[in-house]
């Protein structure tokens, strides 16, 4: 429940006096519906108004607060010309200036012979000193006003039809209702890092006075921004708790199955390889629960790992399961495994969405009965009527496509199940601790022997023909091309056109070989597209990114990317990652479509320059912001108002290490910081964790 000292925040901002139905539409368009919407809603920038001079001294082209006497009307002859109103002070004379005026209104605000005060822009008309006129004011109020319109004003991003004039409204009423909240941040770490209370805090971002109070590191702004990772690490921290204390088990191999394996492997294990399997089989054997991240760039050998490890549930005569993101992952993790498996003498099952009836019963049953000791598969191993007879290690491949929720789901199909979670996305140290808490990681970083590096190049769209006389080349040799064409508009019709267009020009001039694949195929056909590209029936495929993960055909040598430019740089990593798999050596295309930005051209030549996933992901993170990266909805990343992961990773740090403290001390948040905290998460809406903290 939440706690009623919050109750004002979550109001719907109709609440608020001033708001109807109307205006209510456009601040949940442009903020949230809610007041504390309002309030995290930052100023993106201010006017100073505090320029207060006599007419006379008004410069040229400033903001300026001026209190005036209202002389005389003009309304224009004819409507193209303005509406004037003549306004004088002891020292001179200055014309307010309305086009497309409603006179009835300005007769209202600027009663001839009162007088107000105005603030705006003053210019000189036609460069003349003694000419001043301030076109459309921004405020015109009575004297008594004064005060309160010579401040800096803030001001805020707009959308949806708001005026700055009605947001600002708005936020001013908001941040009226807002209470002062029990301190939740340690009191001698506040001291030190000079911060004020959270209400203060967000007053005073409310009210920057100059250009550095919007800055990212501005003292209320780092107090928010820790408040908020602490709460999104308090989160982790609790979920952790939790999933530890259901208890594990220890699951121990006698080796036998994995020696089979390794035997029947054409090649041994990288140092961090060898690494990451010991550290997953220690974790195994311990009676805690496992939840490891096995972090490893496009072809560093996750899988393989996965596998071993899974061999080692299958010794201690429990069963594992491998989930897959996509039907094609799971094949190809399928196809990878049986030979493997069958050199084991253990038994593997598939099971995707493309299962059913009696096939899929039998997979079922097999999986009840214990019978079946790996399986692998798609999210169609949640579905509820899927029971495993012992389940005890779960391993979940390209974590970023599911939630931790789904994490937990399948993990519950088992008693004490061990979670191993893979990822090839490599992802800045700093996000790994802000999407996963203190998960622990290993890391695959190096390549298997062997492989030869891509050579990368960058290139404008006009030189396409040169490409496809490259393509031609290479094709009579026998080796395989892909042709990657661009997301538009985030329209699968649209990317779909630009991919048919560009198969029918190269099925054109190259004949036979072309194949196409697409987001909007059926698994089946998709499936045979691609087994006749790897039979080799087909030479060139031209693919949206459907093939960006996981997709292995060594013969592969060459790749084209079409408007490179539209796509995230840890996107691009990952397709350049589908070649340089065989012997040969291999080439990668990016095509782009001028005139190239500053930080597009940066992002490209960073990719043309390295191939180390880590060090992408890096300067992927320095060059945009920390949600662009993976782009936040996919990411696993939770949304921050106030944290910015590359601004603020120093506090993350700090925010972790604080919520690990917290928990050790006070499991339960039953003491009064612990009650603080409470307010804390359930001010930033993490309702859903308050009750895994322990009672008592
Ligand atoms: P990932 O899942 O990390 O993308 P995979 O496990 O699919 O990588 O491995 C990519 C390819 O490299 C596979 O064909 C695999 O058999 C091979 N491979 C894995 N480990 C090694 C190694 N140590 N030496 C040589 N080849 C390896
Ligand atoms: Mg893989």
């Amino acid at each position: 429940m939440r706690p009623d000292i919050l109750f004002p925040l979550f109001f719907p901002v109709t609440m608020l006096p001033g708001i109807g139905p109307r205006i209510a539409k456009q601040i949940a368009k442009a903020a949230g519906g809610q007041v504390v919407d309002l309030c995290w809603h930052l100023p993106s920038s201010l006017i100073d108004r505090r320029l207060a001079p006599k007419i006379a001294e008004a410069p040229d082209g400033a903001v300026a607060t001026i209190t005036l006497t209202v002389d005389a009307h003009s309304p224009p002859h004819n409507r193209r010309l303005p509406y004037r109103v003549r306004c004088s002070d002891e020292t001179g004379s200055l014309d307010l200036v309305f086009f497309h005026a409603r006179p009835d209104y300005l007769k209202r605000a600027l009663p001839k012979g009162e007088t107000r005060v105005v603030s705006g822009r003053v210019e000189y008309f036609r460069g003349q000193p003694q000419r001043l006129q301030m076109p459309h004011p921004d405020h015109i109020v009575p004297l008594e006003e004064r005060d309160s319109l010579r401040t800096v004003e803030a001001l805020y991003p707009l959308c949806g039809g708001l005026t700055q004039k009605t947001i600002g409204k708005a936020i001013k009423a908001a941040l009226e209702t807002i209470p002062a909240l029990p301190e939740w941040i340690e009191p001698a770490f506040l001291r030190q890092q000079k911060w004020l209370s959270w209400r203060d805090s967000l007053l005073a971002l409310h009210a920057p006075q100059s250009e550095a109070d919007l800055d990212t590191r501005a003292l209320p702004r780092l107090r928010l921004a820790y408040d908020e990772m602490l709460a999104s690490q308090l989160t982790l921290a609790l979920t952790r708790a939790r999933y530890r204390r259901l208890s594990g088990r220890a699951i121990t191999g006698d080796g036998q199955l994995r020696h089979a394996a390794l035997a029947a492997l054409p090649f041994c294990l990288t140092k961090s390889q060898k690494q990451a399997l010991s550290e997953i089989t220690e974790d195994m054997k311990s009676t805690g629960r496992m939840l490891r991240l096995l972090q490893g760039d496009v072809g560093s050998g996750k899988t393989v790992i996965a596998f071993l490890s899974m061999l080692t549930a299958a010794e201690a005569g429990t069963q594992a399961v491998l989930m897959a993101p996509t039907e094609i992952l799971a094949r190809q993790h399928m196809a990878t495994i049986v030979p493997l498996a069958k050199a084991a003498g253990v038994d593997a099952i598939l099971l995707t969405g493309r299962e059913k009836g009696k096939n899929r019963r039998n997979v079922l049953e097999g999986l009840a009965t214990g019978e079946t000791t790996l399986a692998v598969g798609t999210h169609a191993l949640f579905q509820e009527d899927v029971v495993f007879a012992d389940l005890s290690l779960a391993v979940i491949d390209e974590q970023h496509r599911f939630g931790v929720h789904q994490r937990m789901l399948l993990a519950e199909k088992g008693k004490g199940t061990d979670v191993l979670v893979m990822t090839a996305t490599p992802i800045p140290r700093t996000l790994t601790q802000a999407a996963f808490g203190d998960m622990d990681v290993s890391r695959l970083t190096e390549k298997p022997p062997g492989r030869r590096p891509v050579d990368t190049k960058v290139l404008p769209i006009s030189r396409v023909n040169e490409v496809v006389s490259a393509i031609s080349r290479r094709c009579a040799k026998g080796e395989r091309i892909y042709w990657v064409c661009p997301l538009i508009d985030e329209s699968e019709d649209l990317d779909l056109a630009a991919a048919s267009d560009r198969y029918d020009a190269l099925c054109y001039i190259l004949g036979e070989r072309v194949g196409l694949v697409h987001g909007a195929m059926k698994g089946k056909e998709k499936d045979a597209v691609l087994a006749r590209f790897v039979s080799g029936e087909i030479t060139v495929l031209v693919a949206t990114t459907v093939i960006e993960v996981g997709i292995d055909v060594p013969e592969a040598t060459m790749m084209v990317v079409e408007h490179a430019e539209r796509f995230g740089l840890a996107q691009l990593h990952q397709l350049r990652g589908r070649i340089g798999r065989g012997q040969r050596e291999s080439l990668c295309l990016l095509l782009y479509a001028p005139p190239l930005g500053d930080v597009a051209r940066s992002r490209l030549e960073i990719l043309r320059a390295s191939d180390d996933g880590f060090y992408i992901a890096e300067e992927d993170l320095r060059l945009r912001g920390a949600g662009e990266v993976l782009g936040t909805r996919q990411s696993g990343l939770p949304e921050f108002h106030f944290a910015d992961l590359a601004e603020h990773s120093d506090l993350l740090g700090v925010a972790r290490d604080d919520a690990r403290l917290i928990l050790e001390c006070d499991p339960g948040l039953g003491s009064p910081r612990g009650e603080a905290l409470r307010v804390l998460l359930y001010l930033f809406e993490r309702d859903s964790v308050v009750k895994y903290a322990r009672s008592g």
